[in-house]
């Protein structure tokens, strides 16, 4: 079998990278083939989340690798990006860990906490001893978000949360919760402390996709909260969505990893495979799939450097990041279905990566903004019209 791990690289995008970047990515590279790759099909099947390997992630600074200070370790966005590149190169399930505990969780408190909450709980999360999930969506709320049901309501000096968020990652793991809810003002968030008296996380069941993440039901009823468990930045949905921006970020360079395993794969398969005189790879039909599965992969690649590069220098807005997350996890959808079908019959079992692969990026593409919400944001972002309502 090919190495699934390896990089593809037709315009040697190795020479933009420094030493420092290309050093975190094969580092995380090895850490993937050593410890992930083992055991992720096995995981997947009895859809358990590898919890073993949070400490070595930490350990390694990938928890909040692109923050500065509280522990972290203070990376640029492209090796972050990098990181979260050869993550989902073993599985989504694995990346959305990262990105839940990093860009989302994590981000939620660097940007919008107090300085005590920030030191209370960063470095412990940075640790892998404090884990977080980000709760906004609900069951009756998700692409449109801020029409959220979960309300906080002030009593005395303190406040009393109620409402149900569904489909969170991490939920049922995390030790905090970041809920998102209305209070009079608007939207703004809270710190949810796991054991706070009438607050239960569930796991949702019959997944087929994301099967070794642990995807959870949040319920609040009459969960009351010091006013220190309020984040006091966080006004308005620009805060959650502020966070959104940073893990669609890293989903955008996750979702080139998925794509390159599926297609290194399938490369591999079509030249050892042989129907009728010769190799599947010596057919046209099979190598027109394999050219538009390596293209868009290294189209992807060269949007997600230029974009980190942006991020690094403070220029990227989110409209870049909509632009990246919908091209690079929709294409890599497609890769994934066409490797599948270069594999035939053997497409569909769990002795190679690609269906697995396939049934996470349907949950990538939905998640963090669906492929046709971002549509939406380009197109008002080229037309100034807003096509939402
Ligand atoms: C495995 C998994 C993990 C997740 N983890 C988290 C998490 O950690 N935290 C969290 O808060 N959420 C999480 N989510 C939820 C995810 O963000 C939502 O599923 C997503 O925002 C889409 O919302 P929805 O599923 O309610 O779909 P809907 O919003 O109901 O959309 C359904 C369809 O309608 C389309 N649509 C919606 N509005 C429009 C419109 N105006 N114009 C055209 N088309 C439209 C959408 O593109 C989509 O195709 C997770 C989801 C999954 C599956």
């Amino acid at each position: 079998m090919a190495d699934l791990m390896k990089d593809l690289d037709f315009f040697n995008l190795d020479e933009l990278l420094s030493d420092e970047e290309k050093m975190t990515r094969d580092t995380v590279k090895q850490f993937v083939e050593r410890e992930v790759m083992p055991d992720i099909e096995r995981h997947f099947a009895d859809a358990t989340f590898p919890m073993r390997l949070v400490p070595l992630m930490a350990e390694m600074g990938l928890l909040g690798a692109n923050m500065k200070g509280y522990g972290c370790a203070g990376m640029n966005n492209v090796a972050y990006g990098l990181i979260m590149q050869e993550l989902e190169a073993a599985d989504s399930g694995l990346r959305s860990f990262a990105s839940v505990q990093s860009a989302l969780s994590m981000h939620a408190i660097y940007a919008f906490g107090s300085e005590q909450q920030k030191q209370r709980y960063l470095p412990e999360m940075a640790r892998g001893r404090l884990l977080g999930c980000f709760g906004l969506t609900e069951p009756d709320h998700g692409s449109d978000a801020g029409a959220m049901e979960t309300r906080a309501k002030r009593d005395g000096r303190g406040w009393v949360l109620n409402g149900v968020k569904r489909w969170i990652t991490n939920g049922s793991i995390a030790d905090v919760a970041i809920i998102w809810a209305k209070v009079d003002e608007g939207i703004t968030g809270f710190l949810v402390e796991k054991g706070t008296p009438g607050f239960t996380a569930f796991d949702m069941k019959g997944k087929f996709s994301m099967r070794a993440s642990i995807t959870s039901e949040l319920v609040l009823e009459d969960v009351r909260l010091d006013d220190g468990a309020r984040l006091p930045e966080a006004r308005g949905l620009r805060a959650p969505l502020a966070c959104l921006t940073q893990a669609r970020f890293g989903i955008a360079w996750g979702a080139v990893g998925a794509a390159r395993t599926c297609y290194r794969c399938a490369l591999d398969y079509a030249k050892s495979r042989r129907q009728f005189s010769r190799p599947l790879a010596g057919y046209q039909l099979v190598q027109n799939k394999l050219v538009k599965m390596f293209t868009e992969i290294t189209k992807a690649q060269l949007v997600c450097l230029q974009l980190g590069r942006l991020k690094d220098a403070g220029k990227a807005r989110p409209e870049h990041v909509s632009f990246a997350k919908r091209n690079n996890v929709g294409e890599a959808l497609e890769i994934a279905r066409m490797a599948r079908d270069i594999l035939g019959a053997n497409g569909i079992v769990n002795e190679y990566p690609i269906i697995r692969h396939m049934l996470n990026l349907e949950t990538v593409n939905t998640y963090e903004g669906t492929f046709d919400i971002h549509t939406l944001i380009l197109g008002r972002d080229i037309t100034g019209e807003s096509a939402f309502e």
